[in-house]
């Protein structure tokens, strides 16, 4: 069985790339240029998402109790520079 593709998401920077899901503070730390951790998983389905540390530390239900708003969806070349950006290398 071959692999559902990942949804394509349409970057400024990037053109047509893959979806990621990221928090809002690893978004803000692209603005900024402060790194503020990156912690990377991928789904059953491929899609690679990322919290920083803080929400890293978060247990899950607090993490769920900051809801939809603190995730903000990136593509994947933006994600790439946010791993870099935290020396993260992705596998
Ligand atoms: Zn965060
Ligand atoms: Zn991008």
């Amino acid at each position: 069985m071959a692999e559902a593709p990942v949804p394509l998401v349409t970057c400024g920077t990037h053109g047509r790339q893959p979806q990621t899901f990221v928090c809002v503070h690893i978004v803000e730390a692209m603005r900024t240029g402060e790194p503020t951790g990156f912690w990377w998983s991928r789904s059953e389905d491929g899609v690679w998402d990322a919290v920083c540390n803080e929400c890293n530390s978060l247990s899950q239900a607090e993490f769920d109790v900051l809801g939809a708003g603190n995730i903000k969806l990136i593509c994947l070349g933006c994600y790439e520079d946010a791993a870099a950006m935290n020396e993260i290398e992705l596998e």
